[in-house]
């Protein structure tokens, strides 16, 4: 491909809309174009990568024997009530009334419209176990459309759904699919970690979200220094060093509790400041609305209170943080002065960060006041003890209780369920077993994120001058370089060199552009093509070619007539990635 006839146009400025470095560089290497919030165009750079992601991902999903389909992005909302999910996706839905006034769901997911489809085609035990994969656009109108094609409306996904007779062939199904994510993201040049992840809105009980290491990252991983454990933030129990002792017999020592005057001072730095207390001696009150319902969650003033863990232990599907005129109406004050002491009608989920605390401090439910000497049953009763926090760096590993977890920022690139019937329950899809009993199909899902692999993987590989893309999914593979396109000589062994690796299929972007040599280097590195070919005047006259790796810039001088052998060489050379 000669790049003078390429929709190839590359940028020296930064986007000023974009802040991961994955964005400015799609952006800046001429892959992408934005259309609107979270909306984007692949141009043919960007889809040549695109495809090379696409084709490792069929391989493997075929490698284990799955299928590809191609199902309907336009699916019936009828479908989705009867999942139940309708709601549960909520405001991420896209959905449109055709001109029958029927409302239409653009799909977010699969899961729904894949059970329907077998519901229909497998009846016999015979037709099982199955795994169905397509690839294709799927649409979500995310709340914060960000880092370009890493978190956008419309986005590509390979989604694949596996279907059982029973738990082990389930176990089975998710160890295949398991074991290919492992391959693809390892080809597409990936530094991951599976971690144990929450099941959210999907549903299940075993999940793996495959995570990336990286800065940019939205999500939080968790692992241990010592043991095999990780998991998702949202995933991991807290080890609290007395979790499993009782608060009884603690009452020794408690001081009398007191209400004291806190004018204006509600945040947990400023109250700890103001009582001269460390802040880990201050209990937060947290009011939110479950499914209608208030409830008040404590946890020990210096941690967070992590939503899902929180909406896993108290089984919501809708969970939010009250609002103002609701902490007022249940508590008489205004924000910041929210406690447990006197909250009547309220259900009181306590984090077991607060056991063996003693005299602390909570807010007073009344304006500008505290109460210090809070004591556990003798001052409130808690209804439900739970691990609600989110787990912090250097916390106690909970399974291993030796090692301390490190919090790394991760972006998910795939997630593997197990999801067993929640779908082919609602949706009734059932198979005959050997006996001619019916029995509902078990099913597991798995989720990569294409377009996201490519966000990912820039921000694993690039430097100040670019993108370093990996071998398996740069967008050519050779770049080919005359750096004086006028000279014939140069021309010439350029033509040669572009001829004898079309020979052997190797792809080749053919920079013939009449411009300074220093632009098409600045060009090279920024679209980082993993092997440079470049061919200058001076060298040339000595028959010398020369060849530029991207990655390490280690550089190669060689005669005319060895460069497609020294080529074929490095492209199978790992060793030199
Ligand atoms: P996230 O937590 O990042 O919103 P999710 O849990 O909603 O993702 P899944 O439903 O598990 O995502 O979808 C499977 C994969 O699709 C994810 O692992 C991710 O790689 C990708 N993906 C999800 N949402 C987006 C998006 N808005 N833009 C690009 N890729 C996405
Ligand atoms: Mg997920």
């Amino acid at each position: 491909m000669k790049w003078s006839e390429m929709l190839l146009p590359t940028l020296k400025e930064v986007p000023a809309e974009a802040e991961a470095i994955s964005h400015v560089l799609m952006i800046r290497a001429g892959l992408i174009r934005k259309l609107g919030s979270g909306v984007y165009s692949y141009l043919p750079l960007g889809l040549r990568v695109l495809k090379k992601t696409e084709s490792i991902i069929r391989e493997e999903m075929n490698a284990k024997g799955a299928q590809e389909v191609l199902l309907p992005a336009i699916q019936p909302v009828e479908l989705w009530m009867k999942s139940g999910r309708f709601e549960a996706l909520g405001e991420d839905m896209i959905t449109f009334s055709d001109r029958h006034k029927k409302i239409n769901v653009l799909g977010p997911t699969h899961e729904e419209v894949v059970t329907a489809l077998i519901k229909n085609e497998v009846s016999s035990y015979r037709q099982l176990p199955l795994i169905l994969y397509q690839i294709q656009t799927k649409f979500r109108d995310e709340a914060r459309p960000r880092f370009g094609v890493m978190r956008s409306r419309e986005f590509i996904m390979k989604d694949a759904y596996s279907f059982d007779r029973n738990e082990k062939g389930l176990n089975m199904s998710y160890e295949k699919m398991y074991d290919a994510y492992t391959r693809i993201f390892t080809r597409c040049g990936l530094r991951f970690l599976p971690v144990e992840a929450d099941t959210g809105v999907m549903g299940g009980d075993v999940s793996h979200e495959f995570m990336v290491l990286a800065q940019n990252g939205e999500d939080k991983v968790v692992r241990c220094s010592q043991c095999n454990f990780a998991a998702s933030i949202d995933k991991a129990e807290c080890a609290e060093p007395n979790q499993k002792t009782k608060t009884k017999n603690q009452k020794s020592g408690e001081k009398d509790c007191e209400e004291v005057s806190t004018p204006g001072v509600s945040s947990v730095k400023d109250v700890a400041e103001f009582l001269k207390v460390k802040p880990e001696q201050l209990v937060k009150t947290i009011l939110y609305v479950n499914e209608g319902n208030p409830v008040a969650v404590l946890v020990r003033a210096d941690y967070a209170v992590n939503e899902t863990k929180l909406a896993r232990v108290l089984r919501s599907k809708q969970l939010a943080l009250a609002d103002e005129a609701l902490i007022k109406k249940v508590t008489s004050a205004s924000v910041g002065f929210s406690g447990p002491v006197g909250l009547k009608g309220v259900e009181i989920v306590a984090d077991y960060s607060l056991q063996g605390m003693k005299d602390f401090v909570v807010g007073a439910n009344k304006a500008d006041t505290h109460i210090i000497n809070a004591n556990l049953e003798r001052d409130f009763k808690v209804t439900k003890w739970a691990d609600v926090r989110s787990i912090e760096h250097e916390d106690l590993c909970p399974r291993c209780l030796k090692g301390e977890v490190e919090i790394c920022q991760a972006i998910e690139v795939g997630h593997v369920f197990k999801l067993g019937t929640k779908y082919t329950n609602s949706l009734e899809a059932a198979f005959l077993d050997e006996e001619g009993k019916a029995r509902e199909i078990i099913m597991g899902c798995y989720g990569i994120g294409v377009t996201r692999i490519i966000a990912a993987s820039i921000e694993q590989n690039y430097d100040e001058n670019g993108i370093i893309w990996p071998k398996e999914i740069s967008p050519f593979q050779v770049l080919l370089m005359p750096l004086n396109p006028e000279n014939n000589n140069i021309m010439a062994a350029a033509n040669k060199i572009y001829a004898q690796l079309g020979e052997r299929n190797i792809e080749v972007l053919f920079d013939d552009r009449n411009i300074r040599a220093g632009m098409k280097f600045k060009d090279a590195d920024l679209i980082g093509i993993p092997f440079q070919i470049i061919i200058g005047e001076k060298k040339l006259a000595q028959n010398i070619i020369e060849i530029k790796l991207r990655n390490n810039f280690r550089r190669y001088d060689l005669p005319l007539e060895n460069v497609c052998a020294k080529i074929c060489e490095l492209m199978n050379d790992d060793r030199k990635d």
